[in-house]
């Protein structure tokens, strides 16, 4: 790999992307200025090689996957963000609300199958109290002890303890004893104030959220960092959340994953296009670059799509999430993406890709290497 990076570096004519490479080579740490002059590059190569030299060093050839199923109790939502497809009002004919009964019958499809993960966001719905959300919890661990619970974004923690007059600590502290085992890392978006407003003005904001995360990893709850791109955003914002989540991670050392999140827009009353292939690879590219301090950069197959998110793992990726079984999210607002694969269909990906499939828990400790 060092041979062909050596290659692309005495053809390039661009000195200064040189000497970040030689920076990268040396494994010293990126600049904001210089993450964001490899994000300005048109050497998508150099920069791909670059970042998989490194996600090389941390994680050999291993391209993890897990078997977990996501489960969205409620599409209900009182915050009605503009980019977001998912979210409507409780009379819209397209709501609806899971019972319990039917939260665990998805629960144990997923046990008995192996599954090691249940991933559980949604809307927020008003009417909702703060018991509902701790009984969820409780109700699964209690059926399913081994099965581990990453569930409820930082804006839905904001939600509970902004409901219950309690802090982010007493939240956390009661789901951490009902049963929640990480948290995911949704409801970042962009952490930017202007993009925000326009984006999503009424939920949690990026300091609501960083702390929510800061008091999760103080509570030994691992958590998982996301941004969302390719809205109206600039790549100096993106830069600028990075940087957030990096100095967060230098702090606490909690987030296990960071998970750039391609914008699907149909559907959303925020409109716009979607993400290009090339901006996609580089913004997996650049986060494994920038982000020195991060053990794994999530290809997340949903928004990338499958084929990109393939490539993607030899541009600095190591992750492609899970088999998933019945993504509403994303799909809601366009994408072309299965709801879910089968563990076989996630190897092949891996194999042909290069990569050796390894599937993971939740903290990234193997369960089985697919050699
Ligand atoms: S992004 Fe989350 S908070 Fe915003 S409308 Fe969608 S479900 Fe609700």
């Amino acid at each position: 790999m060092e041979l062909v990076i050596e290659d692309l570096l005495k053809m390039s004519g661009d000195k200064e992307l040189v000497r970040i490479a030689e920076k990268v080579l040396e494994e010293k740490r990126l600049t904001e200025e210089e993450a964001l002059y490899l994000y300005r590059s048109d050497d998508l190569a150099l920069v791909g090689h670059l970042a998989e030299f490194v996600n090389r060093k941390k994680n050999g050839m291993n391209a993890y996957f897990i078997i977990n199923r996501q489960i969205n109790p409620t599409n209900v939502c009182v915050y009605q963000c503009d980019f977001c497809a998912f979210g409507v009002k409780r009379s819209d004919p397209k709501a609806y609300e899971m019972e319990m009964d039917e939260i665990l019958k998805k629960v144990e499809e997923t046990y008995r199958m192996g599954g090691k993960e249940i991933h559980m966001v949604g809307g927020i719905p008003a009417h909702w109290d703060y018991d509902k959300y701790i009984n969820i919890v409780k109700t699964i661990k209690d059926h399913f002890p081994d099965i581990v619970l990453k569930a409820w974004t930082a804006v839905e923690i904001h939600h509970m303890a902004k409901i219950s007059k309690k802090s982010y600590r007493e939240v956390l502290q009661e789901l951490k004893e009902a049963g929640l085992d990480a948290l995911p890392g949704g409801g970042a978006e962009i952490f930017s104030e202007r993009v925000r407003k326009i984006i999503a003005p009424y939920k949690a904001n990026a300091e609501e959220y960083l702390e929510v995360h800061r008091t999760a990893h103080e509570l030994g709850i691992p958590t998982n960092a996301t941004m969302l791109y390719g809205h109206v955003e600039t790549l100096e914002e993106r830069v600028e959340h990075m940087k957030r989540i990096r100095d967060l991670q230098d702090e606490t050392g909690g987030f296990q994953v960071f998970i750039p999140l391609a914008y699907w827009p149909e559907g959303t009353r925020l409109g716009g296009t979607r993400t290009s292939s090339v901006d996609d690879l580089k913004t997996i590219a650049v986060s494994r670059l920038y982000l020195d301090n991060f053990d794994h950069i999530k290809a997340y197959w949903v928004t990338l799509g499958e084929k990109v998110a393939q490539v993607a793992l030899n541009f600095g990726a190591d992750d492609l999430d899970g088999t998933i079984e019945e993504e509403k999210i994303v799909h809601s607002a366009g994408t072309t993406s299965a709801y879910g694969h089968s563990v076989e269909r996630l190897v092949k990906l891996i194999k042909k890709a290069g990569k050796i499939p390894v599937e993971r828990d939740t903290f990234y400790r193997v369960v089985r290497v697919y050699q």
